[in-house]
């Protein structure tokens, strides 16, 4: 069974809003096991309607249409339906009295254009409309399917789950074909993408063409690059060996190439991967912050719970702070010793664990003798002191945000390794 999305409306074409129907209605149909190899976005226009209509048929088994059913001139999808099904609009009487009795009962006059609404192909079914005034249709062609919805969002979903979705499954069961599809992604940061794509390429080519399971890598800006795995089951416990076995072969060829760059996994960000690393431990941080001003402190406030963990942060941005309140030798403010000095003196003035700091050059001018993207991170633990360098790309703001996660990642690093 493969299902088509085709989202129509002149406003999706033009960038005004984006499609976040697809985007929902492809991930509840990945998570039912259902494919979907193709989306379309078509305007408002009759003949281009008819035709990704004729399209989606052609390569697909059923198609979602959302969008364009309403009362206006531009709602045109009904009439699109019915000519590729060969048939006749034709009014409904009982839905004309629903839609009046809808307008009656919110107190508000309506429009005849309204009544467009209870126009329905002949052959086609309706699903009731519970939220908005437009109903859905189901309009078969032949052994294939088209499903019309509304485009607003709040309308659509609820149509996909009480019909469309059921509808579907029962010709899933019909072809006797089932399948569920569950996926993972795995968060790295430090490694290229094509330097993943190296490590774990003999990996691909041994998946190459298979209908189990697809290695795919989603770069993620500063967030870094995430290797998103997916794996198809005869059912729900098959589908979930799958993925764990496959996980296992793709973090040993990323760990065996980049070392400790996996942080986390799905929608756990840098700060989430400290957060339960430090509670779990019952540890507490402090930061000393130069060139992300604050950057590093405002991650970590993300998480909830976070004053479990973190004392706070000093930004420490003018040398003379840095000499005076954390007690930096005075001489260079942009070297390892400084930053070993910066995480020293704010773990001593926080009274915390673990503290780090970071100091470097965001640019565009060289400082002390050092490039833009230079970043030097301080770690102190216990009495443990360390540094380690970062050149991190991009301009100003590219820098301090890398160094920011950057920081992080070090942090995430030296926990794993020394508590
Ligand atoms: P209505 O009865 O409200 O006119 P409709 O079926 O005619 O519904 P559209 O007119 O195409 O749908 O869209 C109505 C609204 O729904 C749009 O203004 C937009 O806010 C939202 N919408 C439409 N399509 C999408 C989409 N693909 N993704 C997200 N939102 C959408
Ligand atoms: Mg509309």
């Amino acid at each position: 069974m493969r299902v088509e999305i085709v989202a129509v409306g002149t406003e999706l074409l033009l960038g005004q809003i984006p499609d976040t129907n697809s985007q929902w209605l492809g991930e509840q149909l990945a998570a039912h096991g259902i494919s979907s190899h193709f989306h379309q976005h078509v305007g408002d226009n009759h003949e281009r309607i008819v035709a990704a209509f004729r399209v989606a048929l052609s390569r697909s088994d059923a198609v979602i249409v959302c969008g364009g059913l309403g009362p206006t001139q531009d709602d045109i999808t009904r009439a699109a339906l019915a000519e590729v099904m060969g048939a006749a609009l034709e009014r409904q009487d009982y839905l004309v009295e629903r839609i009046r009795a809808m307008f009656a009962g919110r107190g508000r006059p309506m429009s005849d254009n309204n009544l467009l609404q209870a126009d329905v192909p002949v052959g086609a079914s309706v699903i009731d409309q519970v939220r908005g005034t437009a109903p859905g249709l189901i309009c078969p062609v032949g052994s294939q399917v088209l499903y019309a919805v509304p485009g607003v969002p709040y309308e659509m979903s609820e149509m996909f789950t009480r019909a469309i979705l059921p509808d579907l499954l029962d010709r899933v069961r019909a072809e006797g074909q089932t399948s569920v599809i569950t996926s993972r992604v795995l968060r790295t940061w430090g490694a290229s993408e094509s330097g993943l794509a190296e490590a774990v390429g003999s990996r691909f080519d041994e998946l190459e063409g298979s209908e189990r399971v697809t290695i795919a890598f989603l770069a993620s800006g500063i967030e870094g690059i995430k290797v998103r795995l997916t794996a198809r089951g005869d059912n729900a416990e098959h589908a979930k060996e799958l993925l764990a076995a496959e996980e296992t072969v793709v973090r040993s060829l990323i760990t065996d190439a980049f070392g400790d760059v996996i942080f986390g996994v799905d929608a756990e960000a840098m700060e989430d991967a400290i957060a339960s690393r430090l509670s779990a431990r019952g540890l507490t941080l402090a930061l000393a912050e130069s060139v992300t001003g604050g950057l590093i402190a405002s991650r970590l406030v993300n998480v909830p719970g976070a004053s479990n963990w973190f004392k706070g942060s000093v930004v420490s941005y003018a040398s003379d702070i840095k000499f005076d309140l954390l007690g930096v030798t005075p001489g260079r403010v942009v070297s390892g010793l400084a930053a070993e000095e910066m995480a020293r003196g704010v773990r001593t003035l926080f009274g915390s664990d673990v503290a780090i700091s970071v100091t470097g050059v965001a640019g565009p001018d060289p400082l002390d003798g050092h490039a833009p993207g230079t970043v030097f991170v301080g770690i102190a633990v216990g009495d443990e002191i360390s540094h380690v360098e970062l050149r991190l790309p991009g301009d100003r703001p590219r820098v301090r945000s890398y160094g920011a996660i950057g920081a992080l990642n070090v942090l995430r690093q030296a926990i794993d390794r020394i508590l």
